[in-house]
């Protein structure tokens, strides 16, 4: 018995099933359930929810889910030699958990949930920032998920919640700012895993937000952004060249000066900037 359920610890169903870590398949695993059930608490109240678990592996984070009272968890794992000891939660708690054996990244998922859904997870570190990225810019808003609650390494947790000025402010900040509320709510050392990773790794808990924080087309805003922070460091009339002919004009219109850097805007200024070209194209 573990603490959080009646099924062993999770030491014993690593050795067990001989689940040495693959570092190809980002495999660091959480061994302490009551570190689980802690960040399982982090996604909020999960009773009547359905949540998306990506990357179960020995199924750590999965009982916590569970053990919180998650009403389902669907489990996608791309190591087949997890699927045993999975199978053994499924077993402990029946009908609140499927396994699909698969990669993440073309898994419909969706097929297999019903709203409201939550999606948490210890991500790969491999797959994500792509991950992350797909969920907040779906082909709707609101999204088919309420939250996200997500490890990720330190430093890509920095960049989501970046504040203007700052060196990890970028894309992927203000992406996940439009649209949703974003704060890191918990700071892991790397001894926390097994195998320990080199770097510290922090759990990020976004709320999606029922309308953007300011209006945008989604396409245009992306574009916009994108194009800024390639060139990071030129100031914006150059880096936005190839975006519209009149770009200083437009920037200007925007309440942005031409000569500022993509670092300097803050997301109200890009979300202008987005509406201006688009009005202008
Ligand atoms: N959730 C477990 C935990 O917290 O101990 C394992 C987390 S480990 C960081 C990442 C997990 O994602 C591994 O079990 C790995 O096999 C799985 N994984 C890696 N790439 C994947 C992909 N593309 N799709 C689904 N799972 C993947």
């Amino acid at each position: 018995m573990s603490g959080i359920d009646d099924l062993p610890p999770l030491s014993r169903v690593i050795a067990e099933h001989g689940l040495v870590a693959r570092k190809s398949l980002g495999q660091n695993f959480l061994l302490d359930l009551n570190l689980t059930a802690k960040i399982a608490r982090q996604a909020g109240d999960l009773t009547g929810m359905d949540v998306l678990e990506i990357g179960p592996g020995p199924g750590g984070l999965t009982r916590g889910l569970l053990a919180e009272g998650a009403r389902r968890v669907l489990a996608i794992e791309k190591d087949a030699r997890c699927l045993p000891a999975l199978a053994q939660i499924s077993a402990a708690y029946p009908g609140r958990l499927q396994v699909i054996e698969g990669d993440a990244l073309k898994v419909d998922a969706l097929a297999h949930l019903t709203p409201p859904i939550a999606i948490a997870a210890n991500l790969p570190y491999n797959v994500g920032t792509e991950l992350l990225v797909r969920w907040l810019t779906p082909p709707e808003w609101p999204p088919f998920w309420s939250s996200l609650t997500l490890m990720f390494q330190r430093e890509v947790a920095e960049r989501i919640v970046a504040i203007p000025g700052s060196k990890a402010y970028g894309r992927l900040a203000l992406l996940a700012q439009w649209r949703t509320r974003a704060q890191i709510v918990l700071s892991l050392p790397p001894e926390a895993f097994t195998p320990a990773p080199k770097v510290s790794s922090a759990v990020v808990h976004l709320t999606a937000l029922p309308a953007p924080r300011f209006p945008a087309e989604p396409k245009v805003l992306e574009q916009v952004v994108a194009m800024a922070f390639n060139q990071r460091r030129k100031m914006l009339r150059a880096a936005l060249r190839g975006l519209h002919p009149d770009i200083e004009d437009l920037l200007r219109e925007s309440g942005i000066a031409p000569t500022e850097r993509a670092e300097q805007v803050p997301l109200e200024g890009f979300c202008a900037l987005a509406r201006a070209v688009a009005a202008a194209r």
